[in-house]
């Protein structure tokens, strides 16, 4: 049994109390909480061994020393706890140190969420992801993957900070404005979080060879730039959909935010989408957006850009653990107003999609010519 090797850390966000003589109550959240009904003093000592140092033998050894129970039966026991979120059997003995300390409520949270613990942070320290664009979506979301535990992050924006950006763009201040959006971004992170490897790019994404450039030899790749509408989603999908890379793509208005994933192995693409939205209306629709010259005014509040960053960045979060298996192929709706997720359109793989499909060899449409790209 492999697991003999293994270190049980019970999870320390759940309370161990004696709720009667006779009860022992572990956890106080009002869905997850555990009664014991027997030999409490037992059951005491048996959590306060669980401490990320011993391994399941030496556990089950003091037991069987101290109780006469098997270590078949202790085995069961710390498997129980494990099916229970009550504690993570780690690999290695639990080494504390400062990066352990800075991210022990993200660790537990993982580990008490059945997520995997230590081992799902480590595997997020190792991902790369590179977001494209560095507004308020952009910046925002770089700050709540900074803080998952994701340990490389690569920024693209061509644009400085203005005084308009500041009120709902979340890490630039008054001080900040003439400077490059991805430079402070890139500082203000390191001093919330000094472990993670932030790099730059200032440059301006015009065709799918500048996208391919920046999202090489990412796990991940966050589109958070909307100009030129669609354009820009369309040379970020083909750049990614070529490299094999997922792809996640997101969109506010002012009484909801949008976002869809494309899973290259899997899923229909962004080109499948719009092919899905296609009438004479919506081209219409995109070529007035794409070639506008009326001064528009972003109609957003802070609240809901946190709100719409917060929900993409969990719901990411939820596909990369495997808890949500088949977002792909649905473009999802958060309401500002109502706080729910819809999947707002259902979209399939299309056969003649220009990135994806197979028979897209004479393809003509009239939409690419609209969204055009290079
Ligand atoms: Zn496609």
């Amino acid at each position: 049994m492999e697991e003999v090797k293994k270190y049980p850390l019970f999870n320390r966000d759940r309370i161990v109390y004696k709720l009667r003589e006779d009860c022992l109550r572990i956890g106080a959240e009002d869905d997850d909480t555990i009664e014991i009904k027997s030999d409490i003093s037992f059951w005491l000592e048996f959590i306060e061994l669980l401490d990320g140092t011993k391994t399941v033998e030496a556990i089950a050894k003091q037991m069987n020393q101290k109780y006469g129970i098997s270590l078949q039966k202790t085995y069961t026991f710390i498997k129980q706890f494990e099916q229970r979120n009550l504690l993570e059997l780690l690999a290695d003995s639990y080494h504390y140190d400062r990066r352990m300390d800075y991210f022990q409520s993200v660790i537990t949270y993982y580990s008490s969420k059945g997520l995997g613990g230590v081992e799902l942070f480590k595997k997020l320290q190792n991902i790369k992801i590179t977001i494209l664009g560095c507004g308020g979506g952009g910046a925002n979301l770089a700050l709540q993957l900074c803080q998952l535990g994701v340990g490389n992050l690569h920024l693209v924006d061509p644009d400085i900070v203005n005084c308009d950006n500041v009120n709902r763009q979340v890490l630039f201040t008054m001080d900040d404005i003439g400077q490059m959006k991805t430079k402070i971004t890139q500082q203000t992170l390191k001093r919330k979080n000094p472990y993670i490897t932030i790099t730059v790019s200032n440059k301006r994404m015009n065709s799918v060879a500048d996208v391919e450039n920046e999202v090489q030899g990412s796990d991940w790749v966050f589109c958070a730039m909307d100009e030129p509408p669609y354009v820009a989603q369309r040379i970020t999908n083909k750049a990614c959909m070529e490299l094999k890379i997922p792809s996640l793509y997101c969109f506010s208005q002012k009484s909801a935010g949008k976002m869809f994933m494309v899973n290259p192995a899997v899923s229909g693409c962004v080109d499948c989408l719009l092919k899905s939205c296609d009438s004479a209306e919506f081209r219409k629709l995109a070529g007035l957006f794409l070639n506008n010259k009326q001064k528009l005014i972003t109609a957003n509040i802070y609240p809901n850009i946190t709100l719409l960053c917060s929900w993409i960045a969990k719901k990411w979060l939820d596909v990369y653990c495997g808890i949500e298996k088949n977002p792909w192929n649905k473009l999802f709706r958060f309401s500002f107003d109502l706080f729910e997720e819809k999947a707002f359109v259902k979209f399939k793989k299309e056969s003649n999609c220009p990135t994806c499909g197979e028979n897209n060899q004479d393809t003509v449409d009239d939409i690419w010519e609209v969204l055009k790209i290079e």
